[in-house]
Parts: C-alpha cells; structure tokens; sequence
C-alpha cells in the first residue's frame, strides 16, 4: 500500500511538474561560443566555445524554474573570429525562430570580444518585438569566480521581462542592461568591461529583479527578413595617429573594399594627406564614413573638415566598428548616397523593410 502511495505521490508530482513546465514562458538560447562556454587550462590559458549549451544551462539550476529553455549552437567560436557571414546565419536562425513563435524571447551567449558588433547588426534586423538579449563572460565557466551563470540568469531575467520590450537589441553582463547602439567593452579584460560611454547603462539587474532607468522608446517596427541581404559589402576600417601614413588607404579599391571608415582622431579628424587620400578615394566611388577613436562623442559634418564638399559622411555617435555595419547594410540596400548622412544622424532604427521595398 505505502509502496503504491509513494507510486501515486511521485506520478501526481511528476504531472504537476510537466504541468507547471508547460506554463513556464519559453525562451530560445543560442549559443555561439566566447569564454562563457570556456573551459581553462588552470595555467591562465582558456579555448572559448569547448562547452554545449545544455552544459551552461545546467550550471544554474533556478533557470528550470523560470523558463522552459530551447538551446541551439549556431558556432562554437571565440568572437574575434566573427564574421558578417555568421552574422547573417544568425540572423536567419533568429528570423525563422520569430516567424514561427513571435513572442519567444531570445538570449545568445557570446564572446564579449564582438559582442557590441554583433548587438548592433541584429538591433538594425530586429528593432522591436519580443527581447533579443546578448550576454558574455569575462572569465571561463570552469574558474572560481566565473561571471558567465550569474550573467546567463540575469539575460533570461530581463529576456522574460514585460519591460524589455521597445528597446531594441540588449546586452546583459555584470548586472547591468546596455543598448546595442550604445554597448561597448571598455576593458581589455575584467567582468565589469562593458560600458555605454553615451548615455550609459539603460537598466540593472538588482535582487533578482530587472529594473530599467527610463521608458521604452522604441515603435513598432517589423524585422528585417536577413534573405534580403545577400551579401555585406567589404568595408575596412583605417586607425588615425599621428604620423599616419596614407598608404593604406590607398590600396584599398585594389584589395576590393567597396568604402572605408576612418577611426580618426578627435572629430573623425584625420592629417591634411590623408583627408586628400580619402577624397581620391571618394572620387574613385568608395563611401567614406568618419568616426572618432575616442571612447564618447559625437562626430559632426563640416566643422573642421568641408564634409559637403569632399564627400564624406560623419559617423554621428558610431564607434568605428558599428560604423562599419550600417554602411555595409547601406551598401547591401544599394541606399543613395546622399541619405547617408541622415540616416547616420538617426538613432531611431532605420525602417530596412521599407527601405528594401522594389
Ligand atoms: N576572445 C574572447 C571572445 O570574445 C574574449 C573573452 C570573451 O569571450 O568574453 O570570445
């Protein structure tokens, strides 16, 4: 009898369980590498990507009790090795999965590398809709101390969060909420690395609980169908210094790149042969976008620089590497050229579906 109790107990149990588990929102993982799934020599060295998915979600048990996680492994990289490529696989897992249920949340585990390139890239495909949230670790999942569970908690938390919502793509690390537009790592290494030098942090995750410091902003915007891209144009980045030489610059049309981006100094600011290399370059038919260095700011047209006249296109608040991205995506949508400027000046997501449209 007490056998077929204990029988009874478990199965009611098993089935409330299940039940309970069909409530529990679901919420899509995908993994692509970076040291959150790192296992270290003990030395100091560490390979990124070495653990599944399934391995990081066991790592924090309260997970089960929160969401009903789907895993998928796009790659198994350390972000350094991202590409525009991957970009686009990723964008088309993520398309697909929000065709077939829109309202699932999506968290990717990243390497904290390229994290704010990878953030910006989906945030232009996939401005508003349920949360996209991108998290990393500082520190291999296998060393005292490792950031990558407490940061994969706090992505589902605010992955699940009503609040997240209108706010574009996320990244999630070290307790604090970024905007893609605005995320970057600010520290060679260190688990508090990520910043957003215009603006700062959008939120916090503090005692369990997500909490952002202003309202959502975003309006309803479709996502961008990644189909519609069938290739991201090469675009070079050039870093300005002093004594900078303009050789680079210009063997670029002949390596193939379509445009280029200046990291300049100060204002996208750059020595008088360069600024005549990138006009030859412009009159060769490359775009020209000029961003800053600097860690913050706002890079302006016409100030120090006749941007009108050369033909160029200051990066507004667009940190080289993000730069980068929105005119290779200009480029894909073979956008005219004296849009640019305006569409680089808006922080708003640009309406890609609309733009795409024969
Ligand atoms: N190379 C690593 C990566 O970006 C850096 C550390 C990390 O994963 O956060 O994948």
């Amino acid at each position: 009898m007490r056998r077929v109790s204990i029988g009874i107990a478990v199965s009611w149990f098993w089935l409330c369980g299940s039940a309970l588990a069909e409530e529990l929102p679901a919420v899509l993982m995908i993994a692509t590498g970076g040291t959150i799934a790192a296992v270290a020599d003990g030395q100091g060295a560490y390979v990124s990507g070495e653990l599944s998915p399934e391995v990081l979600v066991t790592a924090v048990p309260a997970l089960a009790e929160m969401a009903r996680l789907e895993t998928q492994q796009l790659v198994s990289i350390g972000s350094q090795d991202m590409t525009p490529v991957i970009w686009l696989q990723l964008a088309k897992a993520i398309y697909q999965a929000r065709q077939s249920e829109p309202d699932r949340a999506i968290v990717i585990t990243h390497g904290t590398d390229t994290l704010e390139e990878t953030a910006f890239f989906l945030d232009q495909l996939f401005p508003t809709g349920a949360p996209i949230v991108l998290t990393g670790a500082a520190r291999p999942a296998t060393v005292p101390g490792a950031d990558g569970p407490a940061n994969l908690l706090d992505a589902v938390r605010v992955a699940l969060s009503a609040d997240s919502r209108q706010r574009g793509v996320l990244a999630v690390k070290a307790g604090q909420i970024h905007a893609a537009r605005q995320v970057s790592k600010r520290r060679a290494e260190g688990v508090a690395g990520f910043e957003s030098p215009n603006g700062g942090p959008l939120g916090r995750i503090s005692g369990g609980q997500v909490r952002f410091f202003r309202a959502p902003e975003r309006l309803t915007q479709a996502d961008l169908e990644p189909d519609l891209i069938h290739e991201l144009p090469a675009v070079a980045i050039v870093h300005v210094h002093a004594g900078a030489s303009s050789e680079l610059l210009s063997v670029l049309p002949d390596l193939g790149y379509k445009a280029v981006v200046l990291a300049g100094v100060g204002n996208g600011n750059a020595s008088a042969g360069m600024l005549a290399t990138l006009g030859n370059l412009r009159e060769k038919g490359l775009a020209v976008v000029r961003s800053s260095r600097s860690a913050a700011g706002w890079v302006s047209a016409n100030v120090e620089i006749d941007d009108v006249a050369l033909g160029f296109v200051a990066a507004a608040d667009l940190p080289p590497a993000k730069a980068r991205i929105l005119l290779m995506l200009l480029l894909a949508f073979d956008v005219e050229f004296d849009r640019y400027q305006a569409l680089f000046n808006q922080t708003r997501p640009i309406d890609w579906p609309q733009l795409a449209e024969p």
